[in-house]
């Protein structure tokens, strides 16, 4: 059986593990996190970057930094994981869903303004697949209404939008390294990013239980005590350790994810100019972390046909989201703004193929002479 996914693994997690063991201390902000941490900083330019026990984590830390209250309206694709939504639902946030743009699955950056009122804080674009979304005009509108932008970056770890790393152009930016992502801390983890210097006070004490605990690690008070809310969203440094492994052999595997993706996308190529499917497109202002790889069918049916059939040739392949417009929770604390042109028609027809870190070279050209003989 070729699985869907397999956690990367590059051969250094261990030692490193070991080592944090080693170290006597295994919980938040030890070692490994600092290195994980500054690593981030320095590589991908961000004013400070947080680890997390998730992405979810993340993105409750920034509905709490953003103080998101009751009746407040926040922005975002219908087309995305829950842990999006539920993140300002839970502060009591509506959500207002827009459609997306059918190149790129990301939301239609053209319909933002129409969705936005005097209730709206914050728009949160989603990276889908690690491809930006038009983030200039993004930012554009948020400076224009006085509105915060977090980047649901959970799948954009090292892809960049005209040179920027992704989840450093929004005010705070949100990292997944869950092991179905590029890179993992272990199986669960994340990373918050906070591009405003502004916001790096208050996000070190809603992290730390709404206590100044890290500046009292610093020094910098004599003692720590609760001054916010807050709740514990830091990474325990075993995981931190399995991270850093990843981190320093990330040029490798973002290098051996993008041959993958060119594989599939010229493998493909035939299929696309025949119109029988449609392919990924990569605007040219964006360099992609090859965090997925998706081909579009003619609709459901033909989507379920397929599924099936690689199925049967011991190959699994996966779609994902049931739009969150049309889901109970989505109908209870959401609305979607404007025409639903393309979220549930695009949604329909995609499928996505195995791509991870250790899929071999032979696997790989099984899953596509078999879709190539789907087709046939
Ligand atoms: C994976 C994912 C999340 C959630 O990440 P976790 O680390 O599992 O909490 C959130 N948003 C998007 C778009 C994702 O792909």
């Amino acid at each position: 059986m070729i699985p869907f996914n397999a956690p990367p693994v590059v051969g250094t997690e261990l030692e490193y593990m070991q080592a944090a063991m080693n170290s006597g201390k295994l919980c938040g902000d030890g070692g490994f996190t600092r290195r994980c941490q500054q690593w981030m900083e320095q590589h991908f330019g961000s004013h400070k970057v947080l680890l997390t026990p998730s992405c979810t984590a993340s993105l409750e830390m920034a509905a709490l930094l953003l103080d998101i209250q009751p009746g407040d309206e926040v922005i975002m694709p219908s087309f995305t994981f829950v842990s999006t939504a539920n993140a300002f639902v839970l502060r009591g946030a509506k959500v207002v869903f827009v459609d997306l743009r059918p190149d790129t699955m990301n939301i239609d950056e053209t319909k933002i303004e129409a969705a936005i009122t005097d209730k709206t804080r914050a728009i949160v674009p989603v990276h889908y697949a690690g491809v930006a979304c038009e983030m200039d005009t993004i930012m554009a509108l948020a400076k224009k209404y006085n509105l915060y932008v977090v980047e649901d970056a959970a799948q954009g770890v090292m892809s960049t939008y005209k040179g920027k790393a992704l989840g450093t152009i929004g005010h705070i930016g949100c990292f997944s390294f869950h092991e179905t992502k590029n890179y993992t801390s272990g199986g669960e983890g994340g990373a918050t990013l906070i591009n405003v210097p502004e916001l790096v006070e208050r996000a070190e004490i809603i992290r730390e239980k709404g206590t100044n605990r890290s500046q009292f690690f610093r020094g910098q008070v004599d003692k720590y005590t609760w001054r916010d809310i807050g709740s514990s969203y830091l990474m325990a440094d075993l995981q931190a350790a399995y991270l850093w492994a990843q981190l320093e052999a990330a040029e490798r595997i973002n290098a051996r994810r993008l041959t993958q993706w060119q594989n599939y996308h010229d493998a493909f190529a035939p299929l696309a100019q025949r119109g029988l499917i449609d392919l990924p497109s990569i605007p040219v202002d964006c360099r992609h972390n090859a965090h997925m790889f998706y081909i579009k069918l003619k609709d459901v049916e033909q989507r379920t046909a397929f599924i099936d059939y690689m199925k049967e040739a011991e190959i699994l392949t996966v779609f994902h989201y049931i739009p969150l417009h049309e889901c109970p929770a989505g109908k209870e604390f959401g609305r979607f703004s404007g025409e639903n042109r393309f979220t549930t028609r695009e949604s329909e027809r995609l499928v996505r193929l195995p791509l991870f870190y250790n899929l071999t070279e032979v696997n790989q050209r099984t899953v596509i002479n078999t879709i190539l003989s789907f087709f046939a």
